[in-house]
């Protein structure tokens, strides 16, 4: 079976469907439709759904049975890839899937998600050899946009969600082990504010041989602002940022003593001892559940190598928030500006200075004790034998919460790479033994579920 696996899974990563390439668009049709006729010829119901925007790629949306007695669970992966050529330093052309002696294959889209949308065919088609029946209702929800920030998704879906019936429960197969030798289950996500400080000055860049010393600099002025943004401990000095951070429970307090996570591991991947607190647990509560501040960067900046004596017109600083139950992306994108006017009130400058937000989205939270994540707890501990590791991300994946309450159901994340396959990154792989356990696990997951009835 799992060369078959390896087959099909190496016929999706042929089709290089870069999301973020207008030029790859026909590519990412065409596995679109590969996909669609797979599922197809399992008797699925398929349909090829028009990105609302256009000149974006299109979704699938798919289903098999109806039985009102039964469950109905939905699949969530994306079909789209990031980019990738042998040029950026890859060993093997990187959408010929090879395997090696390892255990692994490589290809892009290996990992993310083109293994997951192999597995999750696979366990349907056999379901269907084996018993000529699926034990659940299922539902396929895949997207061409998620590397290029799921452009259209949410209104595409809600346009399109009467073609699903009542949906009870969401695997979104989009994420990857915390650790390589355990498996894991996601039940939470950070949100993210993302915001832009610009400071204009003069008309157009000045000379700092003319004009230094005569002008109040708006690099000086905007640098003066992010050092007011976070202290030395890294708590955030936003007016109000905490108000309405969850506290932690004892229930939840407990779940992080089970994570097999290693701090001196952690540093060695930093490589440096950077980190605010020396604890493997708070450090870990530090990335997952409490929020955090970043700068990324200043636009317009001098940024070379060497030295250019030149005084910036206009620069903007770029920083982030990872936000946490129950923290309004909103709220805190309007306490942040809040904020920033108050320091600039106090700056007295002539610069014009003005705060805006460019990226909002919302946290997950999901419960690990619903019969979703009960169910695949048990079948991943059936198959591999260990307890997954109770994973809540400190990144971001504002759809998930988008289809909870477009679709009204619980969603958990059911990983089937490794952290360290290297998705996004230069010779991606996936473990060949991660491939063909996901496959079971889902099996074995959905059985459980229908014994539930
Ligand atoms: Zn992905």
């Amino acid at each position: 079976m799992s060369n078959e696996m390896i087959n099909f899974l190496s016929t999706l990563i042929s089709y290089p469907s870069i999301s973020s390439n207008p030029n790859n668009s026909q590519d990412s049709k065409n596995l679109a439709n590969f996909i669609i006729d797979s599922y197809t010829n399992l008797g699925f119901k398929m349909e090829l759904i028009d990105n609302l925007i256009e000149g974006k790629n299109p979704l699938i949306f798919g289903k098999f049975g109806d039985d009102p007695n039964k469950k109905t669970i939905m699949f969530y992966s994306h079909y789209d890839v990031q980019p990738a050529s042998i040029q950026d330093g890859w060993d093997t052309e990187p959408f010929d899937l090879i395997e090696k002696s390892d255990g692994y294959v490589y290809a892009r889209g290996a990992s993310d998600d083109k293994g997951p949308i192999t597995a999750t065919y696979f366990a349907m088609k056999e379901l269907l050899e084996t018993t000529s029946d699926i034990p659940v209702n299922i539902a396929i929800l895949y997207e061409g946009e998620e590397e290029s920030s799921s452009h259209g998704f949410e209104q595409t879906v809600y346009k399109n969600k009467s073609f699903f019936s009542d949906i009870d429960g969401i695997l979104i197969l989009d994420t990857s082990w915390f650790t390589d030798h355990r498996p894991s289950l996601d039940y939470g996500l950070r949100g993210l504010t993302y915001m832009a400080i610009n400071v204009s000055g003069p008309n157009k860049d000045q000379h700092s041989g003319l004009v230094g010393g005569t002008i109040r600099e708006p690099m000086s002025d905007l640098i003066s602002i992010l050092s007011k943004l976070i202290d030395s401990d890294g708590n955030v000095q936003v007016d109000g940022f905490y108000d309405d951070v969850l506290p932690l429970s004892d229930a939840e307090n407990e779940l992080y003593d089970k994570i097999d996570f290693n701090i001196n591991d952690y540093v060695s991947y930093l490589g440096r001892n950077s980190l605010f607190q020396q604890n493997s647990k708070t450090t870990l509560m530090n990335m997952w559940r409490n929020p955090s501040l970043s700068i990324h960067g200043i636009q317009g900046a001098f940024s070379g190598s060497g030295s250019k004596t030149v005084v910036p017109a206009s620069v903007t600083g770029k920083v982030s928030m990872r936000l946490v139950p129950n923290q309004d992306p909103k709220t805190i994108s309007e306490i942040f500006i809040a904020y920033v006017n108050k320091i600039v009130e106090n700056m007295n400058t002539p610069n014009s200075i003005s705060v805006e937000p460019i990226g909002l989205g919302e946290w997950w939270y999901g419960d690990v004790n619903n019969f979703l994540f009960e169910s695949a707890k048990s079948a991943i501990e059936n198959y591999w034998g260990k307890e997954p590791n109770y994973v809540r991300s400190g990144g971001s994946i504002p759809i998930i919460p988008f289809m909870e309450k477009t679709f009204n159901a619980p969603a958990i994340g059911l990983p089937v790479g490794q952290s360290s396959d290297g998705a996004h990154s230069q010779n991606e792989r996936l473990r060949i033994e991660n491939l063909v356990g996901a496959k079971h696990v889902i099996i074995n997951l959905l059985n459980k579920i229908s014994n539930l009835n």
